[in-house]
């Protein structure tokens, strides 16, 4: 049996790989090694989350931002950007556009801002696509750092789940991607208040950043598995020159075909790890290649995020170079999508919110140590056994 055989085994029984063999896994390069690998992956998407792919439209609706990271082409200092806000009628209307198209989902994403008016205008657009889509359409949003407070009024205005990646889950690497200013411990808290204040939680990485190693991605991977995280949204770094990591590029940049790989690499092993989580096949692979979100789909993926931001504001959020899909409206990107999914024998779930199996696994585990809590507390008299099993992660032993 060849290493590679024997981690393969080991996965499709467990998911238990250490970190050694998940890097082991990231540095494959032939192409039946890695043919190998993405099949092993899609064997446990079928079995665990099934050949079924969900849609979020995106809406991208302001690419105005208060935080400054080195590698993002909105960041507050590039001058070079036009800046933009979508009226609040127009982002509605959006979200309301993947309701009427049986997308189940959108998902409302920003420039980061967490000023009274910013977090009042979230909260009135989440209760007014809830209350147009008569509660019908799932909403995920990706509005950066704030407060428990904030979260917890926008998850009780009706959104449901949230993506905060954290972009590297190795300290230096992170200290080195962005100023003094944002800091590591407050993001890591976040995830944690998102959690509290009953999200669904996804995280994520860029993949292929100046100084990042394989031992890091592959860190990484073992970092989503102790966040017990529900969703994960990742993707290849894509250089921007209006920003100070495009001082690297000559030394750094992946050649795209590597880069790519290394992206349905990272997807392919995060299933194997993780499982029944839901993870994105993200636009940055369509950037790389034409067909990439559909590679990601063969190599673990399982959700899509189709453009639904009305195009003229497309041109300004600019996160990376060559972002596709510009000059495209949302309903042509629905049909060519739609035949670019089936094409690969899987189906949609149209209209189905599409939650992640693994929250489900875990309210679940949740609710029946409550329930065995109280059976035993009724058994011996006592109430004091549930204060012991609610405070558990259900799901620890993973
Ligand atoms: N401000 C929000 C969301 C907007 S940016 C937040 O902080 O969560 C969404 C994601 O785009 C970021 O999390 C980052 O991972 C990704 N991104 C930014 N610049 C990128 C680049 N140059 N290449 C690839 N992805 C990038």
């Amino acid at each position: 049996m060849t290493r590679l055989d024997s981690i393969l085994l080991k996965a499709e029984q467990s998911g238990d790989l250490s970190v050694d063999e998940i890097e082991f896994l990231l540095s494959l390069s032939e192409q039946a090694d890695l043919d190998r690998l993405f099949a092993a992956a899609y064997a446990v998407k079928e079995r665990f989350v099934g050949r079924r792919a969900w849609f979020r439209g995106i809406v991208e609706f302001s690419n105005i931002c208060s935080k400054d990271c080195y590698y993002c082409g909105i960041r507050r200092s590039n001058s070079k950007t036009s800046r933009f806000i979508i009226p609040e009628e127009d982002i509605i209307r959006s979200a309301v556009w993947a309701w009427e198209a049986e997308y189940g989902s959108a998902v409302l994403q920003s420039g980061e801002r967490s000023d009274p008016q910013f977090v009042d205008m979230v909260e009135r657009i989440i209760k007014e696509i809830k209350k147009r889509t008569n509660g019908e359409l799932g909403l995920t949003l990706s509005l950066g750092e704030q407060s428990e407070e904030t979260y917890r009024r926008w998850f009780e205005a009706g959104a449901h789940r949230y993506l905060l990646r954290i972009e590297t889950s190795n300290r230096e690497l992170y200290s080195q991607l962005h100023p003094a200013d944002h800091n590591f411990d407050e993001r890591l808290a976040c995830l944690d208040r998102l959690r509290r204040a009953g999200f669904q939680v996804g995280t994520g990485v860029m993949i292929g950043l100046p100084m990042q190693t394989l031992r890091h991605l592959a860190e990484d991977v073992l970092f989503f598995r102790r966040q017990d995280v529900d969703m994960i949204g990742m993707g290849p770094y894509i250089y921007h020159n209006e920003t100070p990591l495009a001082r690297y590029r000559e030394e750094w940049e992946i050649p795209t075909g590597k880069l790519l790989n290394l992206g349905l690499k990272m997807i392919a092993v995060t299933r194997l790890v993780l499982r029944d989580v839901n993870i994105a096949s993200t636009t940055a692979l369509q950037a790389l290649q034409d067909n990439g979100r559909e590679l990601g789909l063969k190599a673990g993926a399982n959700i899509i995020m189709p453009n639904t931001t009305d195009t003229q504001y497309r041109e300004s959020y600019q996160l990376y170079e060559n972002k596709p899909c510009l000059d495209e409206n949302a309903s042509m990107c629905r049909g060519c999508l739609q035949r670019r999914i089936e094409a690969i024998g899987e189906t949609i779930g149209f209209g189905e919110w599409g939650d992640s199996k693994h929250f489900a696994q875990r309210q679940k585990s949740k609710q029946e140590m409550n329930h065995e809590a109280e059976n035993s507390a009724d058994n011996n008299g006592s109430t004091r056994n549930l204060a012991t099993f609610s405070g558990k992660s259900p799901d620890g032993g993973r």
